[in-house]
């Protein structure tokens, strides 16, 4: 299955991406952590990721693409796989267009995770103290939520439009939240292969 998952900052899709992976095995691309590790190993990108990150901005369109388009050509993503944080722009979803109509690998489903922004920053904020994620203090935060609502929820609208999106509620326990999911990732798919479901 080839899964985009889509949510703000503190939705808690990082802990449901754990659980679709472990139940239905697709290979987990967040490019939140690809470009943690590229910024701790000091490679170029991830020295030039670093300012983009820290300061709770999205980092370029171009920079991101080239890191995913990279990893798609892996044999691993072959069987499927569970995009969590990418794409986060309309451009960075018409490049992912292109990539997947090249290979001929149309996806599946995007599953958007929502949650109210005020407690979205009372997680956050949260998140912040027990881990100490240099992007998730306040000020951070507050950045982190307005680019996702000005940014990324336009996607909403682009997949709603191609048949994909499905929208789970993101407030209740963890598991109440994945059997919202599951329900969904586990719908017989219907429909006439245009993309509609
Ligand atoms: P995340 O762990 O998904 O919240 O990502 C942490 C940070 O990495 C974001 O605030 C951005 O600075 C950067 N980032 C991750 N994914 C993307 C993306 N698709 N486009 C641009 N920036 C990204």
């Amino acid at each position: 299955m080839r899964i985009i998952f889509i949510g703000p900052p503190g939705a808690g899709k990082g802990t449901q991406a754990v659980k679709i992976v472990a139940k239905y095995k697709p290979v987990h691309l967040s490019t939140g952590d690809m470009l943690r590790a590229a910024r701790d190993a000091k490679t170029e990108i991830g020295l030039q990721a670093d300012e983009y990150m820290s300061s709770g901005q999205l980092v370029p369109d171009e920079v991101v693409i080239g890191v995913i388009a990279e990893r798609l050509k892996s044999d691993d993503c072959k069987s499927g796989y569970l995009l969590d944080g990418f794409p986060r722009t309309i451009a960075q979803a018409e490049a992912l267009d292109k990539m997947l109509a090249a290979s001929g690998t149309p996806l599946d489903i995007v599953l958007e995770l929502k949650v109210p922004d005020d407690e979205l920053f009372t997680r956050l904020v949260e998140r912040g103290r027990k881990e100490g994620r240099t992007d998730d203090t306040p000020e951070t935060i507050q950045k982190r939520i307005a680019v996702y609502n000005n940014q990324t929820s336009p996607l909403l609208d682009y997949y709603g439009k191609k048949g994909l999106l499905k929208t789970i509620e993101g407030l209740g326990t963890i598991d109440e939240i994945f059997a919202r999911i599951e329900k969904v990732l586990d719908a017989p798919k219907s429909g006439c292969g245009c993309g509609c479901r």
